[in-house]
């Protein structure tokens, strides 16, 4: 028998099982796909120390009245997922307060701004540096007065957090980035920040990592878990696993699986989509065209274009019209060339309302651990937040900062 089971192989489950493992903990990672293939697949491959504060809900009524009538690109909603988004909205407003998100924003910023140490031992040990650009990301704007807003706004993240950041020039941005098209104001470049060319590929390299260590990876549906008698078990294709201790890492799929223990979590689950274009241009560092909401990042597949955030039910089916508009906006700062897929890619961001991840103790039961809701950054602090856990798992003690589901007093 395992000493524990990982329910769930995306960059939180496959660093949970390599930390554990460094622990000297006999792991098995169970997943019903190929590890790597969901949300740690489609996001833009950011591992990004500059997201220093969380997303807040938008407070101002001119923008969330844009968000009401459709008009913004950074946030749509499916109107009859709405009601089941009540309640975590409701806790994300009361986290967005000032107050409450500047007390979140330190915590946040200490996990962000150690995850390019935590992954870099990893990304050494799998051999994975070819797919690591250290080239940071740029925030770009067309208008001078946008940028100068997001200038202003940088020096205060800079000096608040100790984050670099250089101010770019219209020619500035134009000699690091060759293929973008004249017109741009200039953009705001974050360094430290670096990015992978496959997260998905980063994700499965870790995860050989883990195998070549002793671990084990196995095909099972994390819907039969169950409390056995000495501790958890799965049914796997080959037959059920079973450990003393099980950790959920099923990122957008927690809270579905959860309900059957009698947790009623409130995931906000923030749907984004993707499309890759070869024979355009390519980009150096990823980069946020911020006034459309739309993330461009250069991958092995192409040059991968993504959108803001969808309220929408896990299983609805896709309606790409963020992913449209970021096409459009995107084609007019660089040549795009021709779509690779004839579907858009989706998935969905799984964010905690206090926009913290859950890395921790469940409440009511033993042996059994709750890791997931990094929302926007799980690509980034999946390494980090599986050490906070493992380091609470064995040493008994509520790691520093606590992210433990206690902290949900409505669970
Ligand atoms: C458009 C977009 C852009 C993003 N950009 C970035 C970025 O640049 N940087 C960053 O840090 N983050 C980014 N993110 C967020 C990041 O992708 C997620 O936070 C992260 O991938 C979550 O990882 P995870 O391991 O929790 O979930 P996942 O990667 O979704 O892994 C969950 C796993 O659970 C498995 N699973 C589900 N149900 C079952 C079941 N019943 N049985 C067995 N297995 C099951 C799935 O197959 C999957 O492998 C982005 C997200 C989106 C959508």
């Amino acid at each position: 028998m395992a000493d524990v089971l990982v329910l769930g192989g995306g960059m939180v489950g496959v660093a949970t099982a390599l930390a554990l493992q460094d622990a000297g903990r006999d792991v098995v990672l169970v997943d019903r796909r190929q590890v790597g293939e969901e949300t740690s697949y489609g996001n833009a491959g950011a591992i990004q120390t500059e997201a220093v504060e969380p997303y807040p809900l938008p407070l101002a009524l001119s923008t969330l009245l844009k968000i009401a009538f459709k008009r913004s690109n950074d946030v749509s909603y499916h109107l009859n997922a709405l009601p089941s988004y009540l309640r975590p909205l409701w806790h994300y407003f009361r986290a967005s307060l000032p107050a409450r998100h500047r007390a979140i924003s330190r915590t946040y910023a200490g996990l962000v701004r150690r995850a390019t140490t935590d992954h870099a031992p990893l990304i050494a040990a799998a051999g994975a540096d070819n797919l690591i650009r250290r080239t940071g990301i740029r925030f770009v704007y067309r208008s001078q007065l946008a940028l100068d807003a997001a200038a202003a706004e940088a020096r205060r993240l800079s000096s608040d957090y100790g984050v670099e950041v250089v101010l770019q020039s219209a020619a500035a941005l134009a000699v690091d980035e060759p293929h973008l098209k004249p017109g741009l104001a200039g953009a705001v470049h974050w360094p430290e920040t670096w990015s992978c060319a496959d997260p998905g590929g980063l994700t499965q390299a870790y995860a050989r990592l883990f195998v070549s260590r002793g671990g084990s990876i196995v095909k099972g549906d994390a819907a039969t878990l169950h409390e056995a008698e000495n501790g958890w078990s799965v049914t796997a294709s080959d037959g059920p696993v079973s450990a003393p201790e099980a950790v959920i890492a099923l990122g957008p799929w927690s809270a579905e699986l959860l309900k059957r223990f009698g947790y009623d979590i409130p995931l906000l689950r923030k749907r984004g989509y993707h499309r890759h274009f070869t024979g355009g241009g390519s980009l150096n560092a990823p980069m946020l065209l911020a006034e459309s909401a739309t993330v461009l990042s250069s991958m092995q597949k192409g040059l991968r274009v993504l959108t803001g955030a969808e309220l929408a039910s896990l299983d609805a089916p896709p309606t790409p019209v963020q992913l449209r508009r970021s096409t459009i906006a995107a084609a007019s700062v660089i040549n795009l060339g021709t779509p690779v897929e004839t579907e858009a890619w989706f998935g969905s961001r799984p964010c905690m309302p206090d926009m913290l991840p859950l890395a921790g103790k469940a409440p009511r039961h033993k042996g059994l651990w709750f890791h997931f809701g990094h929302g926007h950054q799980g690509f980034t602090l999946g390494p980090t937040t599986a050490r906070l856990l493992v380091e609470e798992m064995y040493t008994g003690k509520a790691p520093v900062p606590d992210l433990s589901p206690a902290r949900l007093r409505y669970l």
